[in-house]
């Protein structure tokens, strides 16, 4: 029987697992204290726990750590790492260094089931789920790492933020999700704020609504495309969670974010959905008007540009740098804030949506089928008028 890992538990958790040991809610609280803010996992060493309660951990339970299997450092920086989750899966972990933060990018999955046209991870299928212990202990190996590689003063952190933007759609795993989310919270915990949590989702819009409720972090959601068709083929979740379902769930969710905007995320394709009147579209949309929108439902938003990161079995293309900008600029002069995602740690395959890992593709047959047909539908024409 493998023995309970202490990653899984949010305070909460921890405590009713202390309290079956016949142990006080603050005992949890220096054990977790122990495991997340000092990174230790040898109970022998947690000297300020009884040694009965020592003896008893010891016996029961252990904090599982994932298993390393390469880390990558990238010139600017940026570090990946890639762990062993077993059953042939690997997922991948990415630390983003700027000035004033520092960011890991967390996978929630081994593979992903909504299969994105232009996305490795979706290209591979879905394997599983991570559980808690897994989603964290990719924080809890990342923050302890690096303190140790950066020689950071005690209490110092190297982690800031943390956006769930590495494999797999985070609200596909929603009950391993939220206590993860909950830890990186927690005061006794990362103690990160909940503008410094981001959940960036394809759209699955009951589950942003749950969200909103269970613990309301900052919100990306994966855009794409502003009509219908076009974001069907993009991503299909939208043929069940159209456009105006998905602004609802966002206008919803403003009333408790932590911060007055969303952040849409949008793919920048080559002749497929970067031309102007795409950038139009998306300005009617945000602002309630046009085909794709619920009418006078404005979404106060920021508009972040991800410059497409190819790889061969997409068929796709990034868009040229002056298509880019001439997008961003029509939003610009529409008042929409708007930002070109720089791309971190190219020379180490770190870029969204290289992440790939390795993952054995358990979506089932039928899944697999639908998604290959997906690759077909999408046309670009020379004046980048989409045929989806
Ligand atoms: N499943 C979630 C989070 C993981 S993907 C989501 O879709 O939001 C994180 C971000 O990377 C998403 O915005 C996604 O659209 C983007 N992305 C995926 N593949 C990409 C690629 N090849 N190039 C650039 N961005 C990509
Ligand atoms: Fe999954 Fe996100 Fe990739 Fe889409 S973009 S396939 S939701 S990981």
């Amino acid at each position: 029987m493998t023995a309970v890992n202490l990653l899984d538990f949010d305070l909460d958790g921890l405590a009713a697992w202390c309290a079956g040991l016949g142990e006080k809610r603050f005992r949890a609280v220096q054990l977790f204290r122990w495991i997340h803010q000092k990174g230790e996992r040898d109970f022998e060493r947690m000297s300020d726990l009884a040694r009965s309660l020592r003896e008893k951990l010891a016996a029961r339970c252990e904090v599982r750590p994932l298993v390393p299997i390469s880390e990558h450092r990238s010139a600017d920086g940026t570090v990946k790492w890639l762990f062993d989750v077993g059953g042939g899966n690997a997922i991948e972990t990415v630390f983003i260094p700027e000035d004033d933060r520092g960011t890991l990018c967390i996978s929630s999955q081994a593979g992903c089931a909504v299969g994105c046209r232009f996305c490795s991870t979706g290209h591979q299928g879905f394997s599983r789920n991570l559980s808690t212990g897994e989603i964290l202990g990719q924080l809890w190996h990342a923050e302890h790492a690096l303190r140790r590689q950066l020689a950071l003063p005690a209490g110092e952190r190297a982690i800031t933020n943390v956006v769930m933007m590495g494999m797999g759609e985070p609200l596909q795993n929603y009950a391993a999700l939220v206590p993860a989310l909950k830890v990186m919270r927690d005061d006794h915990g990362y103690g990160l704020s909940r503008r410094r949590v981001t959940v960036s989702t394809s759209g699955m819009t009951r589950l942003i609504d749950r969200l909103r409720e269970d613990c309301p972090v900052a919100l990306a959601v994966s855009l794409h495309a502003a009509n219908n068709p076009l974001r069907d083929a993009l991503v299909p979740l939208n043929r069940k969670h159209d456009l105006a379902d998905l602004m609802q769930a966002c206008h919803r969710y403003l009333e408790r974010a932590p911060r007055d905007f969303i952040t849409f995320e949008y793919c920048m394709l080559d002749g497929v959905n970067d031309g102007l009147e795409q950038a139009r579209e998306l300005i009617d949309l945000v602002n309630g008007r046009g085909p794709a929108a619920v009418p006078g439902l404005r979404i106060p938003c920021k508009v972040n540009l991800i410059p497409f990161n190819p790889f061969p079995a997409s068929g796709l293309k990034r868009s040229p740098r002056d298509r880019v900008t001439a997008f961003a600029r029509e939003l610009q002069d529409a008042g929409l804030v708007t930002t070109i995602r720089k791309t971190r740690g190219d020379d180490i395959d770190a870029a969204c949506g290289q992440l790939a890992g390795e993952v054995s593709d358990r979506t089932n047959a039928r899944e697999r089928l639908q998604r290959r047909r997906e690759v077909i539908p999408i046309h670009a024409d020379p004046a980048h008028g989409v045929r989806a």
